[in-house]
């Protein structure tokens, strides 16, 4: 796939890859590289579930834990 124009240092082409860490695009012209975020599909898109309900909020008090 390819991005015209899109390269944020000359206004490149950008063409994407992959390598073992994962996405990235690249610019043809001058070799700009940024990572992509996974895109990852989603098997269960449709379908709704919690994980972790929100709790009531409380207020909040920062405990400094302090190992001395
Ligand atoms: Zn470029």
């Amino acid at each position: 796939m390819m991005y015209f124009k899109e390269c944020p240092k000359c206004h490149g082409d950008l063409f994407d890859g992959e390598d073992l860490h994962g996405r990235y695009v690249s610019c043809i012209q001058c070799g700009y590289m940024r990572d992509l975020p996974e895109e990852i599909p989603h098997p269960l898109a449709g379908k709704s579930f919690v994980i972790d309900a929100p709790k009531p909020a409380k207020k909040r008090r920062k405990k400094v834990a302090q190992a001395a």
